[in-house]
């Protein structure tokens, strides 16, 4: 009898989990993934605003996977899926499955003002992360080249849309950026005049925390020197600066962080999904009515213990390419099938600059210092197949600690 075919695509937190845990399996497993790196999402805000370069969050998918002799890797951009068939269309190919994971992440969402993206870029992809770099260098550099001191102003501004986990390390770093890196490299302006917004719609910061960590993130923000704006929607956003309720600021550079898209696998399975584009799947991470396709991660729904959807973490992405895995290798050697999913929460964390962090692990809640080496520990945990995880772990802290000097370039995009 032919060896399964089991397709995996998307080698992100749960496609690689998926994979490592097929890993010597008997079945034949295909990874595909249109980049042909696996990209460690959490600290790209490092990248985004020079404390990191993109190779030290990036590592070749290839390499990754090197070891396990049943799996193959193929570099492609999957558009469609024929479930009648059994394939997956990836440009101009198609690639045969028995069994299919699909783990092909999120983007971002604009909530309809899709034409604020060229203004207001959000960070999913390494590119977003060095645009986002670029802009943020170039201001610094027009505020210094300018005579106007309302331009220079405007240089200076940085508004950071979205108080989640994403705009709250954003605002933080970008802060730290100009207070304590840039401090001494320019000679007619003063970095440490600029002004960070960060702007939320609700009523708090990191409205997936318990509101006493909201709190303390925004004591952390503050004391970085961050304008914290809550309970105010931005209601314009052009190249000349946001509209934030009926009040106007001049700005050349946002930062979108305000809200996410599932990618489109229930397009793709022309499945039932939720309001973000996730897939409703079963109880065992299948797709209703096609038990040989699974969706796992950011591009899922799956009900947590408390009745809400499980939030996009790496984690959760994590322990649902294993728990795929495991279903299929009970498959394989006709076993029961393992119980139905279920979440084993550690705890939710977000960083703020280099020295405070909020973390909620359910029976402790945690800020400052403490909670920002947690949050570091954890980091190094989720280093998926880094080649050396203690050798990564040390250039980034020296990196990160030192405030290298080489993250801080301005490259692509043609001059300022
Ligand atoms: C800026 C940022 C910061 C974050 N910080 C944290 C954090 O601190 N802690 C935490 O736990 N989580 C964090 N997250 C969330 C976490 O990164 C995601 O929950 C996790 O990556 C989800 O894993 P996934 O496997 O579902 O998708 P991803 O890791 O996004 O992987 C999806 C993969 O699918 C590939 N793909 C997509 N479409 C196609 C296609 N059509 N064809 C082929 N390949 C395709 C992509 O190239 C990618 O490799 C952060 C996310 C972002 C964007």
């Amino acid at each position: 009898m032919a060896r399964m075919r089991i397709v995996i695509v998307g080698a992100g937190f749960g496609g690689l989990s998926a994979a490592h845990s097929l890993a010597g399996a008997d079945a034949d497993v295909f990874v595909i993934d249109r980049r042909n790196y696996h990209l460690f999402q959490p600290l790209l805000y490092q990248v985004a605003t020079a404390g990191l370069s993109p190779a030290q969050i990036a590592s070749p998918i290839r390499a990754i996977l090197r070891q396990a002799a049943n799996i193959s890797v193929t570099l492609g951009k999957v558009s469609g899926i024929d479930k009648d068939r059994g394939v997956v269309a990836i440009d101009d190919r198609e690639i045969a499955y028995d069994r299919l994971i699909l783990a092909t992440g999120a983007r971002h969402s604009y909530f309809g003002r899709d034409e604020w993206e060229s203004m207001a870029p959000g960070l999913k992809k390494i590119d977003d992360a060095t645009g986002i770099r670029r802009r943020i260098l170039t201001a610094f550099e027009n505020a210094e080249s300018t005579d106007d001191p309302e331009a220079r102003r405007r240089f200076l501004t940085f508004v950071v849309i979205g108080g989640g986990p994403t705009g709250v390390e954003m605002a933080g770093a970008i802060a730290e950026l100009a207070r304590v890196v840039l401090r001494h490299d320019f000679r007619r302006i003063d970095p440490r005049e600029a002004r960070i917004v960060l702007v939320e719609s609700g009523q708090r910061l990191l409205s997936a925390f318990p509101p006493k960590l909201s709190e303390a993130a925004q004591v952390s923000l503050k004391k970085l020197g961050v304008d914290v704006r809550l309970g105010a929607p931005v209601t314009q956003c052009d190249f000349a600066g946001v509209a934030i309720g009926n009040q106007r600021l001049e700005t050349a550079t946002v930062v979108w962080g305000a809200g996410v898209m599932a990618s489109g696998a229930a397009y793709w399975l022309d499945a039932q999904k939720d309001r973000i584009g996730r897939v409703i799947v079963e109880p065992n991470l299948s797709v209703p009515g096609n038990p040989e396709i699974f969706v796992i991660g950011d591009t899922a729904h799956v009900q947590g213990l408390n009745g809400s959807p499980l939030p996009g973490l790496a984690p959760v992405a994590k322990q649902q390419g294993a728990y795929v895995g495991r279903v299929l290798r009970a498959q394989l050697a006709g076993n029961p099938a393992p119980p139905p999913f279920r979440y084993r929460n550690w705890g939710t964390m977000a960083t703020i600059g280099r020295r405070a962090a909020v973390a909620d692990l359910g029976w402790l809640k945690l800020s400052g210092t403490l909670a920002w080496l947690l949050w570091g520990l954890v980091h190094i945990s989720l280093l998926i197949g880094f080649r050396n995880r203690l050798i990564v772990t040390l250039d980034w802290l020296w990196s990160y600690v030192t405030f290298q000097s080489g993250a801080r370039l301005i490259t692509g995009g043609g001059s300022h």
